[in-house]
């Protein structure tokens, strides 16, 4: 079969660790007998400096007519000091909303082969680590009203938190139709103690639950979860979180697992579908070769079992990765006493061959 895939590479690290990815889709191809066509639209810092702004229509037109979208990451000093509606993130939000992408999965999960990487005490670790978190994605903070202004005391900036009951019941109905597939339990992350907006979540989530009553629903205050994750986080299955809040606790719930550089995410909406790694453009290991691929391999994965339904090619992958890791490569991030260390190309050509 032929299938057509959009990668924007992005900054920083992006077109490395996407160039790992691709070159283990093409291992795919020639293994299953398919064709990837590959094209590379702009996003992002690349996408300021040849147009002028981070989300050209023309990407957006490209990514649509793919049949899924493969992201790097995007962002870097050099465009930092753009004003907020220029900077690199914004093309981000942008194709997110653009594709209508509203539920974000980012699975974490720990590799016995590399629990030595994980920052948890053995005796937490030795648990395990599957979790999944679903992350509203075009709603809340990230989307809401900001601006800023004169205050009491003086020049003051805000953001503003907003959900509408429709939009958490969309992303509710995503994480309880998962775990269904899974241990059959969601731990709805609010701070309802104190935000209306996380009120109004509690309650349209518990409304959702009485369309699944397989499912345990526990409601947790997002900072009682942050704590949890590192003491106890055998305990969760699938985590339902608003923009905000999942997004910082699914870096958190990446590094326990050993680093960010292994988690992947798909984000996905009524037609359309985009995978990225979890992490940013790392600007620090920028050119180094020294990046982490796997996250970006495994976003790969998830892109040929969720949107070109080749489940079997995406499990040959994932074994690829567990047999390049049980044979001890390891990348810097996740390199201890006596690996054998790589750089993010080889990494990425060691994972092509294991297939
Ligand atoms: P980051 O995730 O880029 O980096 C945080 C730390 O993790 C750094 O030390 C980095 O070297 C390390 N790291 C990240 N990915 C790695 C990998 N694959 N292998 C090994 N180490 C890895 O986060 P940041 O430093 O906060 O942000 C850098 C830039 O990325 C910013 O411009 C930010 O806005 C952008 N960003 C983009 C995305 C995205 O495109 N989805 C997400 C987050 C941040």
């Amino acid at each position: 079969m032929k299938y057509s895939i959009a990668v924007i590479k992005g900054d920083g690290i992006g077109p490395e660790i996407t160039e790992a990815a691709i070159e283990v889709l093409n291992a795919v191809g020639l293994k299953f007998g398919h064709e990837f066509a590959y094209s590379y639209p702009l996003m992002g810092g690349a996408a300021i400096d040849a147009t002028g702004v981070p989300l050209p229509d023309e990407t957006v037109s490209i990514c649509k007519a793919a049949d899924a979208v493969l992201l790097g990451a995007v962002g870097g000093p050099k465009w930092d000091a753009l004003p907020g509606d220029k900077r690199p993130e914004k093309g981000l939000l942008g194709i997110r909303s653009a594709l209508g992408l509203y539920a974000n999965l980012r699975p974490a999960l720990l590799y016995p082969e590399l629990s030595a990487a994980s920052p948890l005490r053995t005796d937490i670790s030795s648990a395990g680590i599957d979790l999944i978190v679903v992350r509203e994605l075009i709603g809340g903070i990230y989307f809401g009203d900001r601006g800023s202004r004169q205050g009491r005391y003086g020049e003051e900036a805000f953001d503003t938190e907003s959900y509408s009951a429709f939009e958490v019941e969309r992303i509710a109905k995503v994480a309880f139709d998962l775990a269904r597939k899974r241990r059959g339990k969601v731990t709805s992350v609010d701070k309802a103690n104190v935000l209306d907006s996380s009120r109004l979540w509690r309650a349209t989530v518990a409304s959702v639950a009485k369309q699944y009553p397989d499912i345990t629903l526990e409601n947790m205050f997002v900072d009682n979860c942050a704590m949890q994750l590192v003491k106890n986080p055998a305990q969760f299955d699938v985590l339902l979180t608003s923009n905000m809040f999942g997004d910082i606790l699914s870096d958190e719930a990446a590094m326990i697992t050993g680093s960010i550089g292994l988690l992947p995410s798909s984000s996905v909406g009524e037609k359309y579908a985009l995978y990225e790694p979890i992490h940013g453009s790392a600007p620090d290991i920028a050119g180094t070769d020294t990046a982490d691929p796997i996250a970006t391999i495994l976003s790969a994965s998830m892109l040929l079992s969720m949107s070109l339904h080749l489940s079997e090619e995406a499990a040959a992958v994932d074994n690829a990765i567990k047999k390049v890791l049980s044979e001890g490569w390891r990348t810097p991030d996740i390199c201890g006493e006596g690996c054998k260390k790589v750089g993010c190309r080889l990494m990425g050509k060691l994972i092509a061959e294991r297939l």
